[in-house]
C-alpha cells in the first residue's frame, strides 16, 4: 500500500513516516502543497495523509482540486484546527475522514484501515486490453476465461500499464508504484517483473519503449 503524507512539521512528519512504515505502508513524504497536488495528479497512491496548513498551497485547496480532477483516492486530514467549520469544509471538500492534533499514532493507523477496507468496497471498474481482464478490486486478472496468478508486484506493474493504456509509461514511474520515492530498487527489478508478466500473459501484451519505459496497447 503506498501511502502519501503531506506534513510540514519535520518533527510530526519524520516520526509519523516511521511509524507509518512500521505499519507496513510504503509511504512518500512531502512538505509542499502545491508539491503535493502534482504528485497526486501524476502518481497513483492508495491513500493520503494531509495536513492542512502548508506551505505552497492549503491542504483544502489541495483536496478540492484533486477531487476536481477525479482523483477518488481516500483522504484523511489531519489538522490542528478543531474549529467546527473546517472540519465541516474538509468533508465537504471530499475528504473521507479527519483527525485533531494531537492524535495517537494508533487511532491513525485504525482509521487508515477502515479507509481502506471502505475504498476497497467501493466499485472499481474493472481494466481490459485485448482478451486480459484484470478486476483491481478483487485482485484478479483473466486472459479469455483463465484465471493467471500474479504477484503482487506483478499485479501492481500490470495494473498501472492497464490505467495509462495507449501511453509510454516511464520506467521510473514504474519503479515508484512500486517501491515509492526513496526505496531501495535493485537495478533490474522491473525488467524481473515485466519478463514474468510477459511469461504469464503473452510476449507481445507489453512493448518495451528503449531508453523510456513501457507501453500496453
Ligand atoms: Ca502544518
Amino acid at each position: 500500500m503506498r501511502l502519501l503524507l503531506v506534513e510540514d512539521d519535520p518533527l510530526l512528519g519524520d516520526g509519523l513516516k516511521q511509524g507509518l512504515q512500521a505499519e507496513g505502508y510504503t509511504v512518500d513524504w512531502l512538505t509542499d502543497g502545491a508539491q503535493a497536488l502534482h504528485s497526486l495528479l501524476t502518481e497513483s497512491f492508495d491513500l493520503v495523509v494531509l495536513d492542512l496548513g502548508l506551505p505552497g498551497m492549503d491542504g483544502i485547496d489541495v483536496l478540492k482540486e484533486i477531487r476536481n480532477k477525479k482523483v477518488v483516492t481516500p483522504v484523511l486530514i489531519l489538522t490542528a484546527r478543531d474549529a467546527v467549520e473546517d472540519r465541516v469544509d474538509g468533508l465537504d471538500q471530499g475528504a473521507d475522514d479527519y483527525l485533531t492534533k494531537p492524535f495517537d499514532l494508533e487511532e491513525l493507523c485504525a482509521r487508515l484501515r477502515s479507509l481502506l477496507r471502505r475504498s476497497q468496497d467501493r466499485a472499481v471498474p474493472l481494466l481490459e486490453h485485448d482478451d486480459l481482464t484484470m478486476d483491481p478490486a478483487a485482485r484478479e486478472v483473466h486472459l479469455g476465461k483463465e484465471k493467471v496468478d500474479l504477484s503482487l508486484k506483478e499485479f501492481v506493474v500490470l495494473r498501472y500499464l492497464l490505467e495509462h493504456k495507449g501511453k509510454v509509461v516511464p520506467r521510473e514511474r514504474l519503479e515508484q508504484a512500486l517501491y515509492g520515492w526513496d526505496g531501495e530498487v535493485e537495478s533490474n527489478a522491473l525488467e524481473v517483473h515485466v519478463h514474468k508478466l510477459r511469461k504469464k500473459l503473452g510476449a507481445k501484451i507489453i512493448s518495451t519503449v528503449r531508453g523510456v519505459g513501457y507501453r500496453i496497447g
